[in-house]
């Protein structure tokens, strides 16, 4: 019998599940099952492939709310985020599911014959995913890999594995055969690094932080097998002096704040256009203590707890080298509340401005013009993400051009749509996912020449 991890809820610190912690033999009779399940998976008709997404897409749609719940439980994050979270993952199958029978080769001209091209599944995939976003992380591996005639084995993070369990037994029972796809719980040094490790798993897709993912890359490369790394971020909000000040200010702390600031893209460097900071700075302070943080299950809460006790020590180590301008409230006694912080930090190598916090703090800078932001902006290891406000779309284009980071957006704080392509430039990644394209990353390509000159 597999070791038990008990589950914890970090609005309440009860213990509301027990989930095995697998061990190696575990993991190998999972991949030789993936093995199996990939003969079958991949020989489907791309229509019947197609259909069966369809129909786990609508399956996770139906399921919204018990999953938007589970999550709240599991991960503490507010029940609208969550209900959110669950309809992306339902969004994303159903957006792959259209894909299934488009994926189709080339036919090319060459002398003396002719010459296909034909995408085929690369074959078993294994999908890591963090704590922070469990729903809407994993389906955007397994869901393209599955379109794609993959079989997946996804392994969720040891803390929030509630929701990938529930959305295995959704793909079940609409069809999916158990074998292709498959959930893991247990330890990223042993179920995780088995999945990199061994030959017959074909791809990983890690999300995580960038220590977890240079890890992985390397062990990866013994076996020269394909990583998609989405890792960590270090983001910029860049609010020039001509933007709306107050669509601006009203939207910063949701950049940031969401998911209790434990997000990849959290806009956590806030960049003003010194002669607006004072106009930025009291409408920003009004709004960031406007921000409800409060149980995660009711309609109106904006903001959870932090993911464990051990996590809100760390954000605190950070926050305690640093001059606190202001921060929001929180609510106290159980729960690993932490309060909405806006710091200032006026030494570029100070670790706050380095450091992903992975929490609900904010360090704020000025700049003098366009060029000095958007060297600001690149002063970081990172580049996942970030915002820039501007009245001026001329401005905005060429800041975005500027910026080496994967998705920016112009007077909008959010940074993912499911259209379109996600990833990090720098120590924030490699390769894209989402977007028409995602699937080919789970394809390899097969060329086939036929003499017609015999
Ligand atoms: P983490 O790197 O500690 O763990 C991520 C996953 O990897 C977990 O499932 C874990 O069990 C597994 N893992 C850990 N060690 C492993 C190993 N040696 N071999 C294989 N697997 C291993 O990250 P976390 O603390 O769960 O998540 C937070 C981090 O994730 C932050 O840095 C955040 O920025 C990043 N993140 C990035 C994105 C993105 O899309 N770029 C999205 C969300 C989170």
């Amino acid at each position: 019998m597999a070791p038990i991890r008990e589950i914890i809820n970090p609005s309440t610190e009860e213990v509301i599940a027990e989930v095995p912690s697998l061990g190696i033999a575990e993991t190998d009779v999972a991949i030789g099952k993936a093995v199996r399940g990939l003969e079958h998976w991949r020989k489907l008709a791309p229509a019947e492939r197609a259909r069966l997404l369809r129909a786990f897409g609508a399956k996770v749609y139906e399921h919204n709310e018990e999953l938007a719940q589970l999550e709240v439980k599991n991960s503490g994050h507010t029940i609208s985020n969550s209900r959110w979270e669950a309809n992306n993952v339902g969004d994303v199958i159903t957006y792959y599911a259209g894909s299934v029978e488009r994926l189709m080769g080339r036919q090319i001209p060459v002398p003396g014959g002719v010459d296909i091209t034909f995408k085929e599944p690369i074959g078993v995939v294994g999908v890591i995913v963090p704590w922070n976003f469990p729903m809407p992380i994993a389906s955007w591996g397994f869901a393209p890999a599955l379109a794609a005639g993959c079989s997946v084995i996804l392994k969720p993070a040891e803390i929030t594995p509630l929701t990938a369990m529930r959305i295995a037994e959704l793909a079940h029972e609409a069809g999916i055969p158990e074998e292709v796809f498959q959930v893991v719980t247990g330890s990223g040094r042993v179920v995780g690094e088995r999945l990199v490790t061994d030959p017959r798993v074909r791809k990983i897709v890690f999300t995580g932080s960038t220590e977890v993912g240079i890890h992985i890359q390397k062990l990866a490369a013994d076996h020269l097998k394909a990583v998609t790394l989405e890792l960590g971020g270090k983001s910029a909000n860049v609010v020039f002096a001509d933007a709306d000040l107050d669509k601006a200010a009203a939207t910063a702390p949701y950049s940031v704040f969401d998911n209790a600031g434990q997000d990849c893209c959290a806009r956590s460097r806030l960049l003003v256009q010194e002669s607006a900071y004072d106009g930025f700075m009291s409408r920003f302070e009004a709004a960031v203590k406007g921000v409800k943080v409060e149980d995660p299950r009711l309609d109106s809460s904006e903001m959870g707890p932090l993911i464990s006790a051990g996590h809100r020590e760390t954000v605190q180590s950070f926050v305690d080298e640093d001059l606190v301008l202001f921060r929001g409230s929180c609510p106290t006694g159980s729960g690993y509340w932490y309060p909405p912080t806006v710091i200032e930090v006026k030494d570029p190598a100070h670790r706050s401005i380095r450091e992903e916090i992975f929490g609900p703090v904010v360090a704020v800078q000025t700049f003098r013009d366009e060029e000095e932001a958007i060297a600001m902006a690149n002063d970081s290891d990172y580049g996942l993400s970030g915002s820039i406000w501007t009245s001026n779309l001329g401005r905005g284009l060429r800041v975005a051009r500027g910026i080496e980071t994967g998705a920016l957006s112009v007077n909008s704080h959010s940074s993912v749509r499911y259209w379109t392509p996600f990833g990090g430039y720098k120590k924030s990644g490699i390769g894209r996912e989402l977007g028409p394209d995602a699937t080919d990353a789970f394809c390899e390509t097969k060329n086939v020449f036929i003499n017609t000159e015999i």
